[in-house]
């Protein structure tokens, strides 16, 4: 009997640049997978938590109707890990993409589903925990933010990144003064580089 192939709830998908850690700048096409496990008070992408507002398409009608002119595709959310991305990924990996996940790092990412790149970015509302492997962290830096909380062995140097909550110059100061003070940590600021330039 032949299996239904697996759908994702597809909220939004957009080719921009990436703006954010280290693959900032480079032109990239963006997923968005509704619904997600958290709600962090400044939460940006709210309006992907709702599965009833999204498109349930399979990989086939991803792949063939989504633009994709970059080798980058950047699967994100709501939070990607909720749903199986094994076949999209391999069908992606067969166009010659590269694969990178964007995930608040609550659940596991099985190395079977072949992701070329993990953002995970620990969250309050999970104790910042970290449930997966990571190629760099995120953290966004908001009053309660303390450096205690990041899981610096999780990811080689430099790929620890402390981003401004919502363009907050609190938070810009916060994350800077974190930098300077903890200079053995080699944190790196993180800017919002879409937003900077005021494009997706
Ligand atoms: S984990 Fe991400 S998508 Fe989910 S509520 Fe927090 S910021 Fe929003």
């Amino acid at each position: 009997m032949n299996k239904e192939p697996i759908r994702y709830p597809i909220t939004e998908s957009f080719t921009s640049i990436q703006g954010e850690g280290f693959h900032s700048g480079k032109g990239a096409t963006f997923i968005r997978v509704a619904g997600c496990n958290l709600r962090c008070p400044w939460c940006d992408t709210a309006y992907s938590f709702d599965l009833a507002k999204a498109r349930w398409m399979n990989t086939k009608e991803i792949i063939n109707e989504i633009k994709m002119p970059h080798q980058h595709i950047v699967i994100t959310g709501g939070e990607p890990t909720l749903y199986d991305l094994g076949s999209l990924v391999q069908e992606l990996h067969k166009r010659g993409k590269y694969v990178a996940v964007e995930t608040n790092g609550t659940n596991p990412v099985p190395d079977e589903w072949g992701i070329d790149w993990i953002t995970a970015s620990p969250k309050p509302g999970n104790e910042y925990a970290l449930a997966c492997r990571a190629d760099e962290l995120k953290y966004v830096v908001d009053d309660k933010f303390k450096v205690e909380y990041i899981n610096q062995r999780a990811v080689p140097e430099g790929r620890v990144f402390l981003q401004v909550e919502s363009g907050r110059p609190e938070s810009a100061q916060k994350a800077y003064d974190l930098i300077q003070h903890y200079p053995e940590r080699c944190l790196r600021l993180g800017i919002q580089l879409h937003k900077v330039l005021k494009v997706r």
